[in-house]
C-alpha cells in the first residue's frame, strides 16, 4: 500500500498541521517533526482488514515455513544488497520523518540492520538445528529424544517510531528467517519508514502476504493484538501501551515479547576515565534526542570526581550542534513529537521547582523558533506546530523524588547525582521499576564485572554505552516493567520458534512396566524405581535390575 500524496487536500488546513499525526478520514498525515512539511499519506487499516491480512499472511506462511534456511537467507541477503544501494535516501528518509540526524540514521539503523540482516541469513539455521537431549538412564530402554524448531506461524510486529527502521526491520528478519510471515505495525509517527521496509522486501522478491504492513494508530495496533488469529505479538513501546497490549493477548493467551521503557542508569566510579566516560554520557544522553529506551537517563558519579566529570560532560554538551536531521553537520537534531516534547518541559520544570539546577539546555533552542511556538488552535485544541529542537541539558542537585529522576523523560536531559560508596549507587540504580540497561564505568575492569552483576537490568555494560541493541549477536530485552522476552541474538530467534520435542521408543515391542495392571511385582517395582532410580546414580539404578526383569517376566506372559 502506497501513501497517496494528492488526497484529502482539505486536511492542509493550519489548524491540523501538527507534529503528531493526524487520523481523519482514515488516513495518517505523516510529517516532518523539524519543519512539519507534510511527507505523505497512509492508510488506517481496520480491524476486518487486519483479519483479512492475517489470513493472507497465513495462506503463504506454510510454502514459506517449507523452505529451506538458504533459500530464506538468499532473499533476506537481496533485501540487504537494496538497503545497502540506497542507504542514503533511506537514511534520509528516516531521519524526515523522525527528525534525527541523518548520522544516526545511518550509524544507528542503517548499520545495525545491515549486520543483523547477514547474521541471521548466516546463522539462523544453526542456531535453530535440531538437538539431541541427553535421557540417562532411559537410553538403555531404547528411548531417544531430540528437539526441532518450529516456526510459529503469523508475528505481529507492533513498533515505536525512535529506531522506525532497526527495530521493525531486525524482528522482520529473525520472524522470516524463522519461517513465519509478518504484519508488521509502525508507529503512526513513522508509517512511511515502515513501508519503506515494505517495499526493500517485495523487491527482493518476497511474497506480497508474507509480509504485509498494516498503517494507523493504536486502534490499527490495538486490533492486531487483539486478534485470536496471531501466533505471536512481539511488541516495542512504553510500559502503557505495553499492559493494553499484554491485556488483549491475555484473552487469546497469544505471546507476547515486550520490549518497554527504561531509567539506565550510569554509575561514573572513581577510578574512571573521565573525559572517556564524560563523552560517553554526551553521546549516551543525547543520540536520538534522548529517545532510546537505552538512553542514559540518570547518572551517578563518585563524589570525588564529580566536579571534574561534571565540567567535561557540560563541555562536550555545549560542543554539540543543533540542526535539522537532514544537515550532515546535525549532532543532534528535532525531536520527534511535541506531545514527548512536553514530558520533557514537564520533567524539567518538576526538578526546578525542587531544586535543580540547569548548567546548559533546558528549553527549546531558539534558533528554531515558529511563528506558532507556545499557541494552541483553539477549534481543535491540538498544538500547534512548534519548535521541537530541544536543546540538551545537563541537570545538577538533583533527588529521588523529582521525575527526572524515576520516571522515563525519553528527551535530551542528563541528570547528574553524587554518590559516596559503591554499595550506594548499586542501591539507586535499582531502586527503579525498569530494568532495561545501565552501564558502569571504572577502569578496574574487575569492579565493573562486579558491580555489573549486582545491578538488575537485562544489559548492562562496562565501560560502553547504548549501542548493544546494535549487536545482532547478543540478546535484548529487559525485566521489571522494562518488559519480558528477548529480540537478537540466539534468546531472540528462540521467541519466533516453538521447540517440539520428538520422543522415540526403539525396542516397541515390548509393553512399558508401568502400564496397567498394577500387580504386586508392579508395585515393588515402583518402589525400587523411587529408592534407586531416581538420583542419577547408575550404580544405584543397578539395584532395581532384579525388580525390572520380574515386571518384565510378567508383563511378557500377560502379552
Ligand atoms: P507507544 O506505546 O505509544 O506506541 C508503540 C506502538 O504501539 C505504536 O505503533 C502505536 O501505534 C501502538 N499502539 C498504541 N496503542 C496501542 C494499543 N492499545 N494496542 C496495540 N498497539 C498500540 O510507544 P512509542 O511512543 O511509539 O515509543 C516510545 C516508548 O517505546 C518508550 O517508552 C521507549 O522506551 C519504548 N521503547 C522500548 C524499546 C525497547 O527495546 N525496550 C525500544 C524502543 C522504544
Amino acid at each position: 500500500m502506497q501513501p497517496s500524496p494528492h488526497t484529502a487536500a482539505h486536511l492542509n488546513q493550519p489548524a491540523l498541521q501538527n507534529q503528531l499525526p493526524v487520523v481523519a478520514h482514515n488516513e495518517i498525515i505523516s510529517r516532518d517533526p523539524a519543519t512539519n512539511q507534510e511527507l505523505g499519506r497512509v492508510p488506517v487499516f481496520t480491524q476486518p482488514e487486519i483479519e483479512s491480512m492475517i489470513a493472507r499472511a497465513r495462506a503463504a506462511q506454510t510454502a514459506w515455513a517449507a523452505k529451506s534456511f538458504d533459500e530464506r537467507a538468499r532473499i533476506i541477503l537481496r533485501a540487504r544488497q537494496i538497503v545497502l544501494d540506497e542507504m542514503d535516501a533511506i537514511a534520509t528518509l528516516i531521519a524526515r520523518e523522525s527528525g534525527k540526524p541523518v548520522a544516526e540514521s545511518i550509524s544507528m539503523e542503517i548499520v545495525p540492520t545491515l549486520d543483523l540482516m547477514s547474521f541471521f541469513a548466516r546463522h539462523a539455521a544453526r542456531i535453530l538445528k535440531s538437538e539431541r537431549i541427553a535421557l540417562g538412564q532411559y537410553t538403555f530402554a531404547g528411548r531417544t529424544s531430540h528437539i526441532i524448531y518450529k516456526p510459529l506461524g503469523v508475528i505481529a510486529i507492533i513498533a515505536p517510531w525512535n529506531f522506525p527502521w532497526a527495530i521493525p526491520l531486525g524482528e522482520v528478519v529473525m520472524a522470516l528467517m524463522a519461517g513465519n510471515s509478518v504484519i508488521l505495525k509502525p508507529s503512526e509517527l513513522t508509517s512511511l519508514v515502515g513501508l519503506k521496509i515494505k517495499d526493500v522486501f517485495t523487491r527482493a522478491g518476497l511474497h506480497n502476504d508474507l509480509l504485509q504492513v498494516a498503517t494507523g494508530d493504536g486502534m490499527t495496533g490495538a486490533a492486531l493484538a487483539a486478534s485470536p488469529s496471531v501466533n505471536k505479538i512481539m511488541f516495542t513501546g512504553s510500559v502503557a501501551t505495553g499492559k493494553r497490549v499484554a491485556a488483549a493477548a491475555a484473552q487469546n493467551l497469544t505471546p507476547i515479547v515486550l520490549e518497554l521503557g527504561g531509567k539506565d542508569p550510569m554509575i561514573v566510579c572513581r577510578d574512571a576515565d573521565l573525559p572517556v566516560a564524560a563523552h560517553a554520557a554526551v553521546w549516551g544522553a543525547f543520540a536520538n534526542s534522548g529517545q532510546a529506551c537505552a538512553s542514559v537517563e540518570r547518572c551517578y558519579v563518585h563524589e570525588s570526581v564529580a566536579v571534574e566529570f561534571t565540567n567535561l560532560v557540560v563541555a562536550a554538551t555545549k560542543n554539540l550542534r543543533q540542526h535539522h536531521g537532514t544537515n550532515e553537520a546535525s549532532d543532534v537534531a528535532a525531536m520527534s513529537s511535541e506531545r514527548q516534547a512536553q514530558i520533557v518541559d514537564a520533567h524539567i520544570n518538576d526538578a526546578l521547582t525542587r531544586g535543580a539546577r540547569i548548567l546548559t539546555g533546558g528549553k527549546r533552542n531558539r534558533d528554531f523558533a515558529t511563528s506558532d511556538d507556545d499557541t494552541h488552535h483553539a477549534d481543535t485544541h491540538t498544538p500547534a506546530h512548534t519548535n521541537l529542537f530541544y536543546e540538551p541539558t545537563i541537570l545538577v542537585d538533583v533527588d529521588d523524588a523529582m521525575l527526572v529522576m524515576h520516571e522515563e523523560t525519553f528527551g535530551p536531559v542528563l541528570p547528574i547525582k553524587t554518590f559516596r560508596t559503591e554499595d550506594e549507587a548499586v542501591e539507586w540504580a535499582n531502586d527503579s521499576p525498569f530494568g532495561l540497561t545501565a552501564s558502569v564505568w571504572t577502569r578496574d575492569l574487575k569492579r565493573g564485572g562486579r558491580l555489573a552483576a549486582k545491578i538488575d537490568a537485562g544489559t548492562v555494560t562496562v565501560n560502553e554505552v547504548l549501542y548493544t541493541h546494535g549487536l545482532a549477536a547478543t540478546p535484548w530485552g529487559g525485566i521489571k516493567q522494562s518488559g519480558t522476552g528477548r529480540t537478537h541474538g540466539k534468546q531472540g530467534l528462540l521467541e519466533l520458534v516453538y521447540p517440539q520435542h520428538i520422543h522415540t521408543n526403539r525396542l516397541p515391542r515390548f509393553a512399558d512396566l508401568w502400564w496397567f495392571n498394577y500387580t504386586p511385582s508392579a508395585h515393588t517395582l515402583f518402589r525400587q524405581l523411587a529408592r534407586r532410580a531416581t538420583n542419577g546414580s547408575i550404580l544405584q539404578s543397578a539395584l532395581a535390575f532384579p525388580a525390572v526383569v520380574r515386571r518384565f517376566l510378567e508383563m511378557r506372559r500377560r502379552k
